[in-house]
């Protein structure tokens, strides 16, 4: 038995239209995804706009009535439910509008990219795109513009995306004699069914051109790729999603968007976790036995440190404010170089006589406590 759409919204079947559209308000402003992630809310508010579409349409309430709960769900689609119901248009009105955030999770409606609604009347809308690029981690340290190559689709330059063969007359479009609708009727064993839907030959505008454009073949649109400019800013990381505003595909109403998909490539020195950065610094073992001066690789060049006197393999120096830069946010983190002290595989004579000497001196002291 499906939900009754009145008990969907918490309104008695005698509710006005205001008094529907203000608890839809309210649910949609409680358990929109954009607000509130959980499962439990997506389903609330998918609930709320199948029960809204509706009972906000008084032709579409009307069946409701008449034929109850069941009965409305065996005589209509999803298809027939949300038609001439746009979503987006709804919440703009009621003045709810979340809009895309590059980092959130939208996919209220199955997947944003390649996703465009059917039906109602919001015209035509480039879909959205996803790219990916490759950043290294100097890039990402640093920021970084990128050129990036994007097939999306664009306005057809033959005709400016009128479809209309240039020098072809703009007549009246044949299919809908100008009213940009056509209608259509379905036989029910319950009546005659009537739908109003946007006409496919003029795309709603009433007028055709005489002649399609051969280029496009009347589309106003073609495929083509394009270099487009990503502005890869510091502190990025591998699944750190951009947004480039209008240059998705493109739509007669509006541009898609381009999102792209950072992926930071591995480096050969540096090891990144977060805002840290971690490195090995190879110190030549008198160095380390006797202290002085290192030079520690950075991501912005090489630092001279001091280490002490008999300073160990694997300890450790902090160089702060030498990590990632956070991401739209100030503050950058530090790196950690840790000390490997290098043995030499090789000796020369001279080096070889000064190390004897001083196992001897290091042996004799051994020997010494050894006897006593
Ligand atoms: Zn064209
Ligand atoms: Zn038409």
């Amino acid at each position: 038995m499906p939900e009754d759409y009145y008990d969907v919204l918490g309104v008695p079947r005698t509710a006005s239209q205001d008094d529907i559209k203000r608890a839809y308000r309210e649910i949609a402003l409680k358990f929109h995804p954009d607000r509130n992630p959980s499962k439990s809310a997506e389903e609330k508010f998918k609930k709320a706009n199948e029960a809204y579409a509706v009972l906000s349409d008084p032709e579409k309430r009307k069946q409701y009535d008449t034929f109850g709960p069941e009965g409305f769900n065996q005589r209509f689609t999803q298809e027939d439910i949300f038609r001439n119901f746009n979503i987006e248009d709804v919440l703009r009105q009621m003045g709810i509008d979340f809009g895309f955030s590059p980092f959130g999770n939208n996919d209220l409606f199955g997947n944003i990219f390649g996703f465009q609604q059917k039906g109602g009347n919001r015209g035509d809308i480039g879909n959205d795109i996803l790219a990916r690029v490759d950043v290294s981690l100097y890039d990402a340290a640093h920021g970084v513009d990128k050129e990036i190559y994007v097939r999306h689709v664009v306005r057809c330059n033959t005709c400016k995306g009128t479809g209309a063969e240039p020098g072809s007359r703009i007549v009246v479009c044949s299919k809908c004699g100008g009213k940009g609708q056509v209608s259509t009727t379905r036989r029910s064993p319950f009546g005659i069914m009537q739908t109003i839907s946007t006409c496919p030959a003029c795309n709603g505008e009433g007028k055709t051109p005489s002649k399609r454009c051969r280029a496009c073949g009347g589309t106003g649109k073609s495929q083509t790729e394009n270099k487009i400019k990503v502005s890869i800013p510091k502190g990025v990381d591998t699944g750190t999603r951009l947004r480039v505003r209008g240059m998705g595909d493109y739509g007669r109403d509006r541009q898609g968007d381009l999102y792209v998909d950072v992926n930071v490539m591995k480096d050969r020195q540096f090891i990144r976790e977060g805002t840290t950065i971690y490195a090995n610094v190879h110190v030549p073992f008198y160095v380390a036995a006797l202290g002085g001066q290192i030079t520690v690789p950075t991501l912005y060049g090489d630092k001279e440190e001091t280490i002490s006197e008999g300073t160990q393999s694997g300890s450790t120096i902090t160089l702060k404010g030498q990590g990632m830069p956070r991401l739209n946010a100030t503050g950058t983190g530090d790196e950690i170089a840790t000390i490997v002290v290098d043995v030499p595989k090789h000796l020369s004579k001279e080096q070889r006589e000064h190390l004897e000497k001083l196992a001897e001196l290091d042996g004799s002291k051994k020997k010494k406590f050894g006897i006593f």
